[in-house]
Formats: C-alpha cells, structure tokens, sequence
C-alpha cells in the first residue's frame, strides 16, 4: 500500500505550508534526506551507531506472567525502554544528525517541551560533537527543570523562550526563526512524525527500524505475524515506526491509544496546524485547543498526518483510554513483568488490558513499549 500520493501528502494530509524562506530550505532537506536515505554508507554508519551507541536489536519480550493473568492473546513487548537514554526518541536523533553531518552542517537545534526530545538531541550531540542549541518554552523550563540541567550536562544550550505564552508552540516559532536565518550551517532536528513535509516522512524512516525489528523476531519465535501492533500515540513517531513494515500486511491490526484528554485521532477533525495539514483539536478560531495528558509526552492537540491518513481510510485503528486506565496499566505492568513503563507507553498497555483478553490463545499481540518509566515514578508517587 503507498501512502503517498503526492510527493508530502498522505490522502489530504501532510504538505507544507510554511512562508517561502523557509519553504526553500524545506526542499533542501527533502532533497539531502532523498540523497542519502538509501546510501549504502548512511545505512551502515546508522545502523554501526544504533548497535553500539543506541544498544540495538532491543529484544521482543514475551510478557509470561501478564498473558495468563489476562487469558488471551500471548502478549510480546517490543524493548524501546531498553534503547540508551531509555525511549525510541533517539533512533531518530541519530538518523537527523547523521544526515546533518552528510548536509556539512555543524549546529544543531531543536524544540521541546517536556524535554525528552531536547535530551536525546542533546546526547546525540554530545556523541558527534555537534553544537546544540534547545528551545523550551519559559513556562516549561521551570517545569522540567531536571530536564534542563540533564541538556546543559550534556553539553546543549537551553533557551528559555519567554514570548507567547512560554509553551512549546513558542519554542516552535523561535526554532523556526533560527533556522531561517542560519541555515547554512543550521540542522532544525524534529522529533515526532509531524510537522511539513519532509519531516514526517523522515522521521518514519528512521524509526522504521522498530518494525524491520519486530517482524524479523516475531517470525523466529511465533513462525508467523502478530495479530496486531499496539502503540502509544502522541506525535505518532513511535507508532508509525512500530506500524511501518507491517502496512502493507493487510490481516495485521494497527492500533493507536491515545489520551482522552489529547483525542486527536477520535474526535479530531482535519485542519491545518504547524505547517502541515491532520486531524487536530482546534477551537472556533482553528486555534489549537490545550490538552491535558498525563503523559507529556502525549500532550499534542495534533497527530502526523500519515496517521490521519491511516484513520481516514481505516487501514489503522485509534482509542482513547484514561488517565485512571493509564495508572492502573502503569502498577500492573511493574508487578507482573518487572518493568516499569513510561507513562506514554503505559496507555498502549491499557489498551492492550482490555483487548487481549477478548481475543483467543492463538493471536499474538505486539505492544510497543515506546519508553521507560523511570521519569514518571515521582509524578505518579504523587498522584497516587
Ligand atoms: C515522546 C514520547 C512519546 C510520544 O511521542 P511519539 O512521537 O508519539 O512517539 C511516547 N513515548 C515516550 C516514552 C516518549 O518519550
């Protein structure tokens, strides 16, 4: 199945509409990452460093114990968790800054909000020595103040974005400002499966790689493909990377989980958002609306738009569970296999409470487990 109609767009999503300064170096990018994607001396340089820098293959757990007490399909985890910096954001980190050394460009910048996305750039960085430069809004900066400091250890500077509201949509429009004005020797380094073209397209590309993982040992333990994938959805980079090499395998399920409290997938409609085009939450104005997730990693009022496309034209599933379904996934998950999720990843294993056992002992679940929890256990102590 090919996604891509025309060049950027999936269906009526994704495209570009950004001013034309910044278009120009769009195209650039789109052009440099077409030249390279399929180099066979990027492909090994990026494989060498996702083995022995990232920690790859991550193995494909059989989770024993949590598919007997749900009594259904057997259960594999896929081991983001275990990757170096403890998530899948720094497959892609890797793969940017890769392709920004082919480009001879020697600054890198990036937005975040949370701050997990600053942190794998950051750490990359710090791997290439590659100058860094993160933008966070003024707000989240002293939210994620242990975020900032694990930057700066690492060598990035962090900009405290003070205009706007201090969010991440104003980090963005600095981010982009920079890039503009230094392109010749500035990388803009994206970290999930949206924005304008070619971003989605090349961060799918880079985590694609947990799906080439996945079948590869799916079929050495089960003989045969998974019933479904499940993926936590937030930007949607994870699940596009766990979806990637199962899309044209049209009897294996694709299933995204979202928050309820950030539905973009369930109850969004399309509109143009961030330079591109996707099923969003916007208000009256086309303004998009604030989310509330416990994850902040999954607080985007957007999807990627390949992930819209998916939804529009049912290839993929989306649901929605709550932050009460997270937490309780988060504790059983921890006492039954001994692995603590990060808090995005706990919904994909909420999702997965509910499914597994309404399927027979025949099918075979693969949960993405996108991240490790160790930076939610304060946050959920607290909560609890
Ligand atoms: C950032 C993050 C996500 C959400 O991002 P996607 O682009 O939707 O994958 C999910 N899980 C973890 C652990 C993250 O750090």
């Amino acid at each position: 199945m090919s996604l891509v109609k025309e060049k950027g767009y999936f269906g009526q999503f994704g495209g570009s509409f950004v001013p034309p300064a910044l278009q120009e170096v769009l195209s650039n990018l789109d052009a440099n990452f077409e030249k390279y994607k399929d180099d066979e001396d990027f492909i090994q340089e990026f494989k060498y460093y996702l083995k022995d820098f990232v920690g790859r293959d991550n193995p494909l757990t059989f989770a024993k114990r949590l598919t007997e007490k749900l009594g259904g399909a057997k259960i594999y985890l896929k081991r983001e968790d275990l990757n170096h910096t403890g998530a899948h954001k720094i497959n892609n980190a890797i793969g940017q800054i890769l392709l920004a050394k082919r480009m001879g460009l020697k600054r890198i910048i990036a937005e975040t909000g949370a701050g997990q996305h600053g942190v794998a750039t950051a750490t990359a960085c710090a791997m290439f020595g590659m100058e860094c430069v993160i933008y966070m809004g003024a707000e989240d900066t002293k939210r994620q103040a242990l975020n900032v400091f694990r930057m700066e250890l690492l060598g990035a500077k962090v900009v405290s974005v003070e205009k706007g509201q201090g969010r991440l949509k104003d980090a963005v429009d600095e981010a982009l400002s920079d890039l503009v004005q230094n392109h010749e020797n500035t990388f803009y380094l994206l970290g999930s499966a949206v924005g304008p073209h070619p971003y989605p397209t090349i961060v799918k590309h880079f985590q694609s790689i947990i799906s080439e993982e996945s079948k590869r040992q799916i079929v050495e333990k089960e003989g045969k493909l998974p019933t479904a994938v499940i993926a936590c959805t937030g930007g949607g980079s994870n699940a596009i990377g766990a979806f990637a090499h199962y899309l044209d395998d049209e009897d294996v399920r694709l299933i995204g989980v979202e928050p309820d409290k950030a539905p973009s997938l369930t109850k969004g409609v399309p509109a143009e958002i961030h330079g591109f085009k996707c099923l969003a939450l916007i208000d009256e104005e086309g303004n998009p609306m604030p989310t509330y997730s416990i994850a902040a990693g999954l607080d985007y009022p957007g999807i990627g738009p390949e992930h819209s496309y998916l939804k529009e034209s049912g290839r993929a599933e989306y649901y929605a569970v709550s932050n009460e379904e997270v937490l309780e996934a988060f504790q059983i998950l921890s006492k039954t296999e001994g692995i603590i999720p990060a808090l995005e990843s706990a919904h994909a294993i909420a999702y997965t409470l509910k499914f597994a056992p309404t399927l027979s002992k025949d099918d075979v679940l693969i949960v993405n487990l996108s991240g490790r929890g160790d930076k939610d256990v304060q946050q959920v102590f607290d909560m609890l």
